[in-house]
């Protein structure tokens, strides 16, 4: 097994198997801008659906909202964005090029051979300058003062803006959480490694109110909690650690911040965030709503509650779960590469094959067995070419089981069914294959590349 895998394996994987493609391409291509094909979307739904499970479904105390892109212009002063949410930016009049001031280290400049800017005598670079990375866009069909409005960088701030509905209606009380999955916008200046830093992704946030007293506590369970979620679905422990920040590289609202951080092929970045904003961001849209945002309990005790934020992308768990799953391994002299991914990450949970493609009583039996599996589950029919190809196809996309109909299910009714890590093989009746499969879901999974 292989462990060094490169990004651009992972690119070249994803389009290859219709995962992802690079977006806009019959014009060209827009750079880092992306599209997803049939099975990116599949594996971005369980992303989302197991992360809705934990952080909602599973939970008494999480309620789930789903806020506009486009919100009042205001909400974006008071969180601080319109004055704030900057990258410092330098452009080198030499090569045309554009960096973040803070990452020169991880920027390659425009000549060859590639330095980092400012290396070669012939860089020219600017003084760094503020750049706001918030799309703006304009409301409605007068392009006048008052219409201009941003498209969301984050979507927290819609689940502070609606805390009061939350608190009234779903008759909530700290500790509590609201969660929103949703697209989220930013103009990023050095966009790259793939979907890792991307200027629209999909994100996962929850907010979780609690008393003032209560948030370090909090803290430290959510960055537990999610530490958990990630080892669960698989990644492996060796990749994955927390990085607390240090005070100076806090955000302004932040009183501590923690990176679950994944070993990438780009070394060690952040996956998904865990902050303690305190009262910030209540206390700010009540000052500039005018609206009372507090807790106010039976007894007349009443507070800001703090707020603690576990936010990461869908985008950088495919990326990170993609790097995790992938190896590439030589079984009896031929080569196959394999996504070693969670079975409810993986797009496809079972494959129905029919050894031979031309047999109509084989395709007859298999494509009953695929309309039962089919009504519960995410799973795949092919009859088209050798048996082992379609094996190996089924092992690029992280197809964890594939159930053959053969000559045998033709005399007794039994199948095989063969597992994509182990390529064991065991042959298990026909009308039980349904059982088979969700007890297979249930069971524990660790990736079989180790720890
Ligand atoms: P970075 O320092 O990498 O720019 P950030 O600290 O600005 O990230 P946050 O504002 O904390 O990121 O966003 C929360 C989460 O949203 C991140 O942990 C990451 O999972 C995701 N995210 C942020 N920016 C992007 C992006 N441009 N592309 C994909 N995912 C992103």
């Amino acid at each position: 097994m292989s462990d060094d895998v490169t990004m651009d394996q992972i690119v070249s994987l994803s389009r290859r198997r219709g995962f992802v493609f690079p977006s806009s391409e019959i014009y060209g291509g827009m750079g880092s801008t992306f599209d997803y094909g049939h099975y990116g979307v599949l594996m971005k739904n369980n992303i989302r659906e197991l992360w809705f499970e934990a952080m909602v479904r599973n939970r008494d105390d999480i309620v789930a909202i789903d806020s506009a892109v486009i919100l009042h212009p205001k909400v974006w002063e008071a969180s601080g964005h319109v004055a704030g949410f900057t990258d410092p930016l330098i452009d080198c009049r030499t090569c045309k090029l554009r960096f973040r001031a803070d990452k020169l280290e991880d920027s390659s400049c425009g000549l060859r051979p590639s330095k980092h800017p400012g290396e070669t005598p012939e860089c020219d670079l600017t003084e760094p300058r503020r750049f706001n990375l918030m799309f703006e866009t304009t409301v409605g069909a007068l392009q006048e003062e008052g219409s201009r409005a941003f498209l969301r960088p984050e979507t927290a701030q819609g689940i502070f803006i609606n805390f009061k509905n939350v608190l009234q209606i779903a008759r909530r009380k700290p500790p509590f959480g609201i969660a929103q999955v949703g697209k989220s916008f930013r103009n990023e200046i050095t966009p790259g490694n793939f979907l890792f830093r991307v200027r629209e992704f999909e994100q996962m946030e929850m907010e979780f109110f609690v008393p003032p007293d209560e948030a370090e506590k909090w803290y430290r369970y959510w960055i537990d909690e999610r530490l958990n979620w990630y080892r669960h679905y698989g990644l492996r422990d060796s990749k994955l650690r927390v990085r607390e920040h240090g005070p100076e590289e806090r955000s302004h609202y932040s009183r501590g911040t923690s990176d679950i951080e994944y070993d990438y092929p780009i070394g060690w970045s952040e996956l998904e965030g865990i902050a303690n904003r305190g009262d910030f961001d209540l206390t700010q849209h009540a000052e500039h709503s005018t609206t009372k945002l507090e807790y106010v309990g039976q007894d007349g005790e009443r507070y800001v509650p703090y707020v603690i934020e576990p936010a990461v992308s869908i985008e950088r768990i495919m990326v990170a779960m993609l790097v995790d799953a992938y190896d590439e391994e030589v079984v009896g002299e031929r080569e196959r590469t394999v996504l070693r991914l969670h079975p409810k990450i993986a797009p496809v949970t079972a494959a129905i094959l029919p050894l031979i493609g031309k047999s109509d009583e084989m395709v007859a039996k298999a494509r009953s067995l695929y309309e039962d599996l089919r009504r519960r589950h995410s799973v795949e029919y092919d009859d088209n070419g050798a048996i082992g190809r379609r094996y190996r196809r089924q092992d690029e996309i992280g197809t964890p089981w594939a159930f053959t109909v053969d000559e045998q299910t033709l005399e007794d009714d039994t199948v095989t069914v063969r597992d994509r890590d182990s390529l064991a093989q065991e042959r298990i009746p026909i009308a039980g294959a349904r059982d088979w499969l969700e007890d297979a879901l249930e069971r524990d999974w660790k990736s079989p590349r180790g720890n």
